[in-house]
């Protein structure tokens, strides 16, 4: 497609300036790919993900989201910054790094306008546009890939070359022309090692991912109880998972991601007991401006209570018991789960928790609570 403006180099410059770290211009036709992702939601592999169910025909084709559109431009914002070395004492949980910075859907979509703002003044005429970040119907891995931006790998992340797979995504539809670049080459080879190093088999096979499966599905999506058999894989984890991507060979030299998505203080390995014992006023403060904000209260207690479980020590139990008072049965119930795991695993802590179990399901009234007292106790 001919570009006489310009158009490319100037949202490609003013991206940069903007902030972001890579950029891609693609076609706006509908998705080849449309397909994959209509089987894969007839698989069920979605989960209580509703909203892509209901989203799935929009979805199809970009132009849906913007009248008169011509060009996809998309947009990458690297979160990759060093891991903290695992603390010693106190159990900490684990936060995925996106979401241990300021909310990446504001600090992605004010820049996405400033980049609109920018070009448009930059070409002399006003210009259509419409920002996405994760929220609007676009296949934005699709959207990637077809830009030329990265490459769908078989963690089905999209991976940048010389960045990495640590990134957030954005798209500016606009109806200006620009060069469209070729889509990515796909990078992963022989490798497999995304695919073998998940806690919970989450993966059906290269490129294809089970939802229900996955840590960050169970730990953010899921509003109800975490399936039994999944707990224990959870270990530490309490928002998210970064396993299929710590362990990619294209994030081993991934430069840092800068101060945009820096993590916030007490956002990287909080104790898992501060976390607990949080109230509504401390977690409001807690998840604010964050993608933290994604679960409530009573998911991410419930999230909390089942790490404790798995990687807790004996001097946990009492403060798991306080959690009995919470008004959700909901943690209530992973609170009983937990006190049982962690009595199974420290055998000598296996009387207290008995104690603490027995106590406890001689005044719960909540059917699910009580029946997983009695797993426990079993
Ligand atoms: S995020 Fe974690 S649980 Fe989900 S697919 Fe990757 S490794 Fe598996
Ligand atoms: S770990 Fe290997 S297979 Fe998985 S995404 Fe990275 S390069 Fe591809």
């Amino acid at each position: 497609m001919s570009d006489p403006d310009g158009v490319a180099a100037i949202f490609a410059e003013e991206a940069q300036k903007a902030g972001f770290h890579r950029v891609g211009f693609a076609s706006v036709e509908p998705w080849e790919r449309h397909e994959v992702y209509r089987r894969w939601l007839a698989s069920g592999y979605a989960g209580e993900m509703e909203y892509m169910v209901a989203d799935e025909a929009v979805r199809r084709d970009p132009r849906s989201l913007l009248k008169g559109a011509r060009t996809l431009v998309t947009v990458a914002l690297s979160y990759a910054h060093p891991d903290p070395a695992p603390a010693t004492g106190t159990p900490r949980a684990f936060i995925a790094r996106y979401a241990r910075g300021a909310d990446y859907h504001m600090v992605m979509k004010t820049r996405l306008h400033r980049l609109a703002e920018a070009a448009a003044a930059r070409l002399g005429r006003p210009i259509a546009t419409r920002a996405c970040v994760d929220t609007a119907p676009l296949l934005e891995r699709e959207a990637a890939h077809r830009s030329g931006l990265g490459f769908l790998a078989k963690n089905t992340l999209i991976i940048a070359p010389g960045l990495g797979s640590y990134l957030l995504l954005g798209e500016l539809l606009t109806d200006a022309v620009a060069t469209h670049q070729a889509p990515a080459t796909p990078r992963c080879g022989q490798c497999r090692a995304c695919l073998d190093a998940c806690p919970t088999g989450a993966f059906v096979d290269a490129y294809t991912l089970d939802a229900r499966r996955c840590i960050s599905y169970l730990t953010i999506e899921a509003r109800g109880a975490i399936p039994r058999d999944l707990r224990p894989l959870v270990e530490d984890m309490v928002f998210g998972c970064d396993r299929c991507q710590e362990v990619c060979p294209f994030n081993a030299a991934a430069p840092d991601g800068g101060p945009l998505l820096a993590p916030l203080p007490g956002h990287e390995r909080p104790p898992l007991t501060e976390l607990l014992a949080m109230g509504a006023a401390r977690f409001r403060k807690f998840v604010r401006r964050t993608a933290l904000r994604r679960v409530h209260r009573a998911q991410l207690l419930r999230n909390v209570a089942v790490a404790l479980g798995n990687v807790g020590t004996p001097a946990e139990l009492d403060a798991l018991a306080a959690a009995f008072a919470e008004p959700s049965p909901l943690v209530r119930a992973h609170v009983a789960w937990a006190i049982g795991r962690l009595g199974e695993r420290h055998p000598a802590a296996s009387a207290r928790a008995i104690v603490l179990l027995t106590a406890r399901r001689s005044i719960e009234e909540d059917p699910s609570v009580l029946a997983e007292i009695d797993q426990a106790l079993a």
